[in-house]
C-alpha cells in the first residue's frame, strides 16, 4: 500500500538510489532478521551519503539506530531513506519513529507501510505530527517481496509457506523403490541452502524422515545467518520418526508434532532431543491448519515445507501453499518413478489447481521455477 500522499512522480532518481541501497542493506539481515522484519536505512542529505544500517537479528539495535548513530549530529535536517514503516511502539528496542525525530531528520522516505494492520500509519503519523516530510511507496513491491514472509504473519496471522520439490523434467521426484538422492545437481542443493536459511521453520514428515533421514539444517556461512538455525518440524501422525533420525540433532531445535503427547514412544523422542507438540487430526493427518498457527505463534514468518508427495499433495489441498519453488532436472526417469504431489481426485480439467509462473531461473544444470497460485 503506498501513501495516498505521495506520488511516484514525486521521487527523484537520487531517492531511488538512495532506496535501493537500503534495499540492499535490508538483504543482509535476509539470513538472520527473523522473526523481525529484513530493514536498511541509509540517512543522506542529496548525493551525500550521511549513515546507513540494517536489522541483523532480534534484539538488536534496528537499522534506523544504527544509521543515525553513523551520521551523528548531520542526520539533522537530512532525508532518512527505509524499506519499511519505522515502528512506532515499545517493542523489543524503544521507536525508531522517536529516534528520527529526535534526531531531527527532515524528509522520511519509505518503500512501504507496517503490514501489521494495527499499527500501519501509526509511524508516519507521529513523523508527520512532529513537522516531518513523509512519503511512502517508493519500490514498494521489491520491499514488499523481502518481507512477504512478514507480511503474511502480520495481515493474515499465518507464516507464507513456499513448497520446494526437486524433480525431473517428466515431474517425477523418486523411483518406485523410494530412492531419490540425487536428481538435481549440486547448485540446485545449495540454493536451497539458501532458501531454508530465509526461513523460520522447514517442514517435513515422518515418511520423508524414514526414507531420507534428511537433516534439514541450514549450512550456508555463519556470517550471514548470524548462527541462527530455522525450527525444524517433522509431523508424525503415526509416531513412526525413528529415534535415530539425523533432524532431531543439533545445531537447532526440533519439534515433532504428534496427535497425543501421552502416546507410546513421544519420550522416547523428547529424550532423542526433539520437542514433542500435539496437533489435532485434519481431514488427512494431522490439522496442517492448526500446524500454521502454531508457527505463527512462534513468530515464523517463513515455512518451507520439503517434503513427499502425500503431504505436499496436502498442503496443496487445502490450500495452503503461497508459493512453489520447483528444482527441475533435466531428466527423465520414467512412469514407475514417483510423481510430485498426492492429489488425488481431480476427474476434469476444470478442477484443475491453477498457478501462475512468476520465475524461472536456471541453477547450475537444472531450472528453478517459481509459481504462485493464480
Ligand atoms: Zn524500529
Amino acid at each position: 500500500m503506498s501513501d495516498p500522499g505521495a506520488t511516484l512522480a514525486e521521487f527523484t532518481a537520487t531517492d531511488r538510489r538512495w532506496m535501493a541501497r537500503a534495499l540492499e542493506l535490508a538483504r543482509a539481515g535476509l539470513y538472520s532478521a527473523a522473526p523481525n522484519p529484513r530493514v536498511g536505512c541509509v540517512i543522506a542529505r542529496g548525493d551525500t551519503l550521511l549513515g546507513e544500517g540494517f536489522h541483523a537479528r532480534t534484539g538488536g539495535p534496528h537499522a534506523e539506530i544504527e544509521a543515525l548513530a553513523a551520521a551523528g549530529a548531520a542526520a539533522r535536517g537530512a532525508t532518512a531513506y527505509l524499506n519499511l514503516e519505522p515502528c512506532s511502539h515499545h517493542g523489543r528496542t524503544p521507536p525508531c519513529a522517536d529516534a528520527l525525530i529526535a534526531a531531527r531528520v527532515a524528509r522520511v522516505v519509505a518503500a512501504m507501510e507496517d503490514p501489521n494492520p494495527r499499527v500501519a500509519g501509526q509511524g508516519f503519523a507521529a513523523l508527520r505530527a512532529a513537522g516531518i516530510e513523509v512519503q511512502s511507496g517508493l519500490m514498494a513491491q521489491e520491499a514488499g517481496a523481502l518481507n512477504a514472509g512478514f507480511a503474511s504473519r502480520m495481515a493474515r496471522g499465518r507464516p507464507r509457506v513456499t513448497l520446494k520439490v526437486g524433480a525431473s523434467l517428466d515431474g517425477r521426484t523418486a523411483m518406485a523403490s523410494g530412492e531419490s538422492q540425487w536428481i538435481t545437481g549440486p547448485e540446485a542443493r545449495a540454493d536451497v541452502q539458501r532458501l531454508r536459511g530465509e526461513s523460520c521453520a522447514v517442514v517435513t514428515g515422518s515418511g520423508t524422515v524414514r526414507m531420507d533421514d534428511p537433516r534439514l539444517d541450514v549450512r550456508l556461512e555463519p556470517e550471514l545467518t548470524r548462527g541462527r538455525q530455522p525450527l525444524r518440524v517433522v509431523l508424525d501422525g503415526r509416531m513412526q520418526t525413528p529415534l535415530s533420525a539425523r533432524i532431531l540433532a543439533p545445531p537447532g531445535h526440533a519439534v515433532v508434532c504428534v496427535p497425543d503427547v501421552a502416546a507410546p514412544g513421544a519420550q522416547g523422542l523428547a529424550a532423542a532431543g526433539a520437542e514433542i507438540v500435539a496437533l489435532p487430526r485434519g481431514a488427512k493427518g494431522l490439522d496442517l491448519d492448526a500446524l500454521l498457527q502454531l508457527l505463527a505463534e512462534r513468530e515464523c514468518n517463513e515455512v518451507l515445507v520439503e517434503t513427499g508427495a502425500r503431504l505436499a499433495g496436502a498442503f496443496l489441498a487445502a490450500g495452503l501453499v503461497d508459493r512453489l519453488v520447483v528444482y527441475l532436472a533435466p531428466a527423465l526417469l520414467g512412469s514407475d518413478a514417483r510423481g510430485m504431489f498426492d492429489l488425488p481426485g481431480l476427474k476434469h480439467l476444470s478442477e484443475r489447481l491453477q498457478w501462475r509462473f512468476t520465475d524461472v531461473t536456471p541453477v547450475g544444470t537444472d531450472l528453478r521455477i517459481t509459481a504462485e497460485p493464480a
